[in-house]
Parts: C-alpha cells; structure tokens; sequence
C-alpha cells in the first residue's frame, strides 16, 4: 500500500456532516478508494441545521448537483440573509444580508461614507444600501434575469432546507458513485497497539468494520476524537453562554419570507426557517437561566403557525476539539465542536473541512507539520466565527440579567481589537481565516449599535450635499431593481416548486 494515500476511509455517522464527506470523498476519489459510512438508525440524527450561508452552492455545484433538483428534493426556500430582532434592544431589528452593501469608491470603503452621513444625519439605516437587504423585507426573489444597471451588485443566496431530507439526497448521491453503507451500532474501536491508530470498528451485531482513515462524523457524541483518542475539548461557554435548544416544526404560513429570523428573548434566542413544506422554529438558552419546560412554553407561545410536533430538547457544549486531526481520525460536524446555531456556520464548517481534506489528499500517515497546520487552520476558522457571534451577545442593550451578563463578559484579545479599530474610524480587515467578509462584520457592528466615532479622510473630502445626493441614488437605484422582482413564494411556485408533503422521499 501506498505509504500515505488512504486507500479505505470509513465515515462514522450518517448526519448531515456524514452524507456531505461521504458524497464528497466518492466525488473527489471514489474511483480507487473504498467509501464505507456506518450509521446507527437507533441512535438517529441531530435533526435541526436547515439554514446556510452562500458558499454551500459551490459545494453542490461541485458535486454536479443540479440546482432545482436539489431544491425540489429537500423542500428548500431561498436565504438571502438573517434578520436579528430585538438582539440591540426589543424593538429594534436588523438584517445581516449577504451580499455587497452600498459601493466603495475608490479606496474608501463604503463604510466609510456611510458612518459619516450617518453622524450627519444624512444616512438611511445601512440595510437600505443593500439589494438583499431590501429584497428580503420585501419577500422577494431575483428570477435570474440580467439586473437593469450594472451598478446593482450581484444577489449572493443561500437555502433553507429539510435536514433529513437532504441528509438522504446525498445519501442517494453517495450510494450511486459507490460509497457502501453499513447500518448498525458501534459497540467498540480497536486500535493497533504500537501506533496508537484507530484499526475496526465493531457493530452491536458482530460485523467488523475497518480503514486506513476513519473520519468521525458521530455528531455530539464524537465517538472516535474523544471518546477512544481523548483528544481534548476546548470549553467556550464563558463566551457563548447558550448550552440547549428546544426545536418544534409548525405548520407553514405565509408570507414565505427569504431570510432566516433569529428573535432575541429573555434567555437567549428563538429561530424561524421557513420551508416549503414546513417552518423550523428552535429556542436557543442556558438551562442556567430557564428551564426546559419553561422555554418549551415560550416557543410553543411564539410560532406563526400550529406546531407539528411535539417540541424536542437538545443539548450542547459551545466549544472545539482541541485537534480535529489526531492518529488516523479526522472529526467532522458536530464531533469537532459547535459554536452555535445563530450565524447558520456549522454546515460552512463541514464544507469546509472537506475541503481542508481534498487541500492535503485523504491521507492516514501525514507529515507532522501537514497535521499542525491542518490543526491551526481548523483552530484559527473556528475562533473567527466564534469572535463574530460573540459580538452579537456581547453588544446589546438589553435590561434582562442574561444580557446583562453577557455584557461584562471578557471579550477574546482578537475580537476586542476588532472592535476598537471600527468604533476609531471605522477599520475593518479581514484576516485570511475570517469567514466573514468585512460587510459582513459592518452589518453587524451597526446593527449591535457600534459606528465609528470619526470619519476616515476620504469621506471627509465629500462635501454633505454630494454625500446626501450620492446616498439617495444607490438607495433609490436598488430598491428600483427590487420592486421589478416576483415575490419569493411566486418565483418557488413557478420554478421549483417541491412535491406535496407526501412526495418528498427522505
Ligand atoms: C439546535 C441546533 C441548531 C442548529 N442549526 C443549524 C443551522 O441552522 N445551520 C447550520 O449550518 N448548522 C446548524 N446546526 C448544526 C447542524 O445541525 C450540524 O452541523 C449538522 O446537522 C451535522 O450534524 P452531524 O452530522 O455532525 O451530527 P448528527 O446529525 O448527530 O449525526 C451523527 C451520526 O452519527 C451516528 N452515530 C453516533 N454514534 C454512533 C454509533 N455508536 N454507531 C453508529 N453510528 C453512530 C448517528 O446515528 C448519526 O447518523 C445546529 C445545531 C443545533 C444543535
């Protein structure tokens, strides 16, 4: 055998994160690796993660998946951004949009002119520089046609979709380009005894299961990266306080909204993901603050529709591996860690540990350096997004003792700067491992009631009449190009409409 391309991976888990890796390593090297994934259906999956940001379009389009098919097979609604209602204060909501907002020029950030019309009081709320912005409060949908002005920017989506329903669309992907799947418990791992290496796993029924490379995909249990290595877990609920969520489905309603809306409350946060075929709804808390019974009764009192379920409680642990790559067992989803579900980041950070893996070949015997730094990238992606949803937390206004608390917590060194060099004169930079982009912080600065205190040179030198006229053509220019739109739920019944409920095939 080949000293360092694994030859048989075996995929512990049948989730989201373990269909996704299975449907991609049969893609990438199904043609001479062998693709086993072992799944438990008595142990089940997560079931909750139905919102997304952009970039998992190039991860099915990679894969060659058809856009409308995959919509049609998992009830999906468009996503052009998340609404953050009552995060500042209750009452006060805003949108962090994907996309561009508003238009630099020259080397001045956008950001730039904007903070200085907004100290003027020249400036509309940022969000009417935005086409998603302004798009998704008017429920509508670009239909694809070519934009009117070329000075509209592009409009980035994202899904909303059925966990389990597209769980079993990669499945079926997966199963057609080879990979072969064992359904059963693991009762037990062995390892070789000199190298320390993960070599069978055994099944409650006696079958064997064994690989060259084992990625574990187990979910929250994190079978192989804690559970037999013990690699360690880095605890973050010093920073993301939220450690339970309780998740009920409900009938849907309409508007059909193209935006996932988190609600802050009391104790933490409520979500609502529209599908076609349902609405997602979720209370994300600290079971320190509220009991599980109580904050089943306030999602139960919030929903826009009749729940479909009974509401179901999960719980979880804010934090990371410490190594996401230990011996020959790489941790994937859920058994890598978890942030939290309100920047919709934990599918990104499954596309993009498949991609970390393509980046240095499936391979069981690296060179030291190739595991630390496939380690540090992993580490490094993961405190960013961390630092971006603390921010959210951390800056608000909110009277209740669990916001109070959130505000004199000790901010990351990292995410501190950040601030500081905004609230000066509105400095943004992206650091190469930061998902999200400098508009993407700027939304959410803002919208947590952050601006900068001065303006950068380059916008000084606009007299505030130019400042004024320049504002109001983009904002009138965009919002223009939004009202010629369909609305969302139009455009989805035309296009891409999904089966009745019963069609849909999980
Ligand atoms: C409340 C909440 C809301 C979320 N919302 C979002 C969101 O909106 N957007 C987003 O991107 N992410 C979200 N996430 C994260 C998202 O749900 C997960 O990243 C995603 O579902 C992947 O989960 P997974 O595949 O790692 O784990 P799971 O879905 O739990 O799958 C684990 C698999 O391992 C198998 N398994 C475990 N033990 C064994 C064993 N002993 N033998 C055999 N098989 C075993 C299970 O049967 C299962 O197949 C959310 C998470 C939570 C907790």
């Amino acid at each position: 055998m080949d000293s360092q391309a694994a030859r048989s991976i075996t995929i512990v888990g049948g989730g989201t994160a373990g269909w996704m890796c299975a449907a991609a390593l049969a893609h990438f090297v199904g043609e001479n690796t062998r693709i086993t994934l072992v799944e438990s259906d008595a142990i089940g999956t997560i079931g909750v993660g139905e919102a997304t940001i952009p970039q998992i379009r190039m991860f099915n389009q990679t894969l060659g998946i058809d856009e409308t098919d995959f919509i049609r097979a998992t009830g999906a609604t468009f996503k052009l951004g998340i609404e953050f209602a009552g995060w500042l204060r209750p009452g006060h909501s805003y949108l962090h949009a994907f996309g561009d907002v508003g238009r630099d020029i020259g080397l001045g950030g956008f950001r730039h002119f904007w903070s200085r019309a907004h100290r003027l009081g020249l400036a509309r709320p940022l969000g009417d520089y935005s086409v998603n912005d302004l798009a998704a409060r008017a429920g509508k949908m670009h239909d694809g046609a070519p934009l009117t002005n070329r000075n509209v920017p592009a409009v980035p989506h994202a899904f909303h979709f059925d966990a389990g329903l597209y769980a079993a669309y990669l499945r079926r992907y997966a199963q057609k380009h080879g990979v072969v799947r064992q359904e059963g418990t693991i009762v037990s791992v062995a390892r070789d005894g000199q190298s320390g290496d993960v070599t069978t796993l055994t099944l409650s029924d006696g079958r064997v299961v064994a690989g060259d490379l084992f990625i574990d995909c187990s979910g929250l249990r994190a079978l192989l990266i804690q559970d037999t290595l013990g690699v360690g877990f880095d605890d973050w609920s010093h920073l993301l306080p939220a450690n339970s969520a309780v998740a009920v489905p409900s009938e849907r309603t309409a508007p059909l909204t193209p935006y996932t809306r988190a609600t802050a409350h009391a104790v933490g946060w409520q979500w609502r993901i529209p599908l076609q075929h349902r609405t997602g709804n979720g209370r994300v808390y600290c079971s320190a603050f509220i009991s599980d019974d109580e904050a089943a009764a306030g999602l139960l009192a919030n929903l826009d529709g009749a729940p479909l379920a009974d509401p179901r409680v999960i719980r979880f642990a804010t934090g990371r591996t410490r190594q996401a790559w230990s011996h020959n067992v790489i941790a994937m989803g859920l058994a890598s860690g978890f942030l939290e579900p309100l920047e919709s980041t934990s599918i990104h950070l499954i596309q993009s540990m498949i991609a970390r893996i393509m980046a240095f070949g499936p391979t069981c015997r690296p060179a030291p350096a190739v595991r630390a730094t496939f380690n540090r990238q992993f580490a490094d992606e993961m405190e960013r997004i961390r630092d971006f949803i603390v921010l959210h937390y951390w800056a608000n206004e909110r009277e209740e003792p669990f916001w109070q608390a959130c505000r004199s917590m000790a901010l990351p060194d990292s995410l501190a700067e950040k601030i500081e060099l905004f609230r000066s004169a509105g400095h943004l930079f992206r650091d190469q491992s930061d998902l999200f982009s400098e508009v993407g912080w700027l939304q959410v600065l803002v919208g947590q009631g952050i601006v900068p205190a001065t303006s950068h040179a380059l916008a000084e030198a606009v007299s505030e009449s130019d400042l004024a006229a320049w504002l109001d053509t983009l904002h009138t220019l965009y919002a223009r190009e939004v009202a010629a739109w369909p609305t969302h739920a139009d455009y989805i019944a035309r296009h891409c409409a999904a089966p009745s409920p019963q069609g849909l095939v999980a």
